[in-house]
């Protein structure tokens, strides 16, 4: 990081005065805490006793055999919870309880990040509100069910386009006016500084305990990092301790939906442009106007307009190659793994996963480590009503045969 909330021209806080304070009084707590043995001691206990950590790094020995490469899972989808988002929800809760507030908020777009929000304030004691779109509320209601079980309250939004975006900002109105009780715990490696410096060193131990398993199981660096972009948070968290190993490729794979060109996707660096939103500045899907366009993808959690401004500038300085995948082979990915390692991939991680499988003659022999940032059980309506589809469904037929 160069200059201080920046990643290159990328990042910054561009947020009303009112909420300067609140991100102060953050950046302060950050700072102090990774200081702070005794709060990386409680961190380590939690993440191993309640999250499960370290996770494995899976030998994918018969995927691998089909592909061609060595491919190595680093199982995210094993975290208590069943994603890597608990790193993040947990640590700030942690961090929230050390700034002696009683008081957690979140947004939640699909209900991933709430729920994994819940659970670390049922553990912790915190109350909780989650904001979520009325229309998410609505469509996500095995989710909200389960923060409410676990003690949160869901406050629906029924301003704007009632989604993730409003939700956003009615989580930002309550945290200017609750800033003394409350903190706000921001989903992924995205929003003003320190956000995104906050959430990555949550995150990163998934690249730290990835390097030194490859290292012992393989006896050098892979040759190359996968993982899917949403917000960007398990991807930086699995590259950032790579980030120096400049023979180390990293790869990530944003949701390419029905296709560039029908514009129903989520792809920021085929088609996006330099903006600033919701108090960054970073790659934007926006219109000439500027006004933010709505996004798609078949996965809830890379459906998002803009990314984390770190990633804006490892895709400008060409560290880190963005690419992206469409839905039917991403579909294609998930039935893969399952069928040949008994092993349900979320439909984002999936992404990561059919890059590969479309790109394998580029890895021959290669070792590759992807980050199976979580589990795909939450996924199986929506790939079952994909696999009723004719061409999918003849291919599925196909290889139960085998
Ligand atoms: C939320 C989510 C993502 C996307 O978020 P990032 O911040 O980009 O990691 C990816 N995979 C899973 C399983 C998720 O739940």
């Amino acid at each position: 990081m160069g200059k201080k909330g920046y990643y290159g021209k990328f990042g910054g806080r561009f947020v009303p005065e009112t909420l300067m304070p609140a991100l102060y009084e953050l950046e302060d707590a950050l700072r102090t805490a990774r200081r702070d043995i005794s709060f990386r001691k409680e961190l380590d206990y939690y993440f191993k006793e309640y999250v499960g950590r370290p996770t494995p790094l899976y030998y994918a020995r018969n995927a691998s055999k089909k592909l061609g490469f060595k491919l190595y899972l680093k199982r995210e989808d094993l975290c208590h919870t069943g994603a890597h988002k608990i790193l993040n929800a947990l640590g700030q809760a942690l961090l929230a309880r050390r700034m002696n507030k009683i008081r957690v908020i979140a947004e939640t777009g699909a209900g991933q990040h709430g729920v994994a929000v819940a659970t670390a304030a049922s553990l912790l004691a915190l109350q909780c509100v989650i904001y979520m779109g009325a229309d998410d509320v609505e469509r996500q209601k095995t989710n909200v069910m389960r923060m409410e079980i676990l003690g949160a309250k869901v406050q629906p939004v029924t301003k704007g386009t009632r989604t993730l975006k409003d939700a956003i900002n009615e989580a930002l109105r309550d945290w200017v006016t609750n800033v003394t009780t409350t903190h706000y715990i921001l989903g992924t490696v995205f929003g003003p500084y320190p956000y995104p410096e906050l959430v990555k060193y949550f995150v990163s131990i998934i690249g730290r305990e990835a390097k030194k398993q490859i290292l012992r199981k393989e006896g050098k660096m892979p040759d190359a990092v996968i993982a899917c972009v949403g917000g960007g948070s398990n991807a930086i968290g699995i590259f950032f301790p790579f980030l120096k190993m400049k023979n180390v490729k990293l790869i990530g794979v944003e949701a390419g939906g029905e296709g560039i060109a029908s514009g129903r996707h989520a792809a920021r660096f085929q088609t996006g442009k330099v903006g600033i939103f919701q108090g960054t500045k970073s790659y934007v899907l926006q219109n000439e106007w500027g006004q933010i366009l709505d996004t798609y993808s078949i996965a809830p959690g890379l459906d998002y307009a803009s990314v984390g401004p770190e990633h804006s500038f490892l895709f400008e300085s060409g560290r880190v190659h963005y690419t992206y995948a469409e839905d039917d082979k991403v579909i294609e990915a998930y039935l893969f793994l399952s069928r040949e390692e008994g092993i349900l991939p979320a439909l984002e991680s999936s992404h990561a996963l059919a890059f590969l499988m479309k790109n394998k003659r580029d890895f021959e022999d290669q070792v590759v480590l992807l980050n199976l940032s979580g589990r795909g059980d939450k996924d199986l309506p929506t790939v079952l009503r994909r696999i009723s589809e004719d061409g999918i469904k003849r291919d599925f037929r196909d290889s139960q045969k085998k």
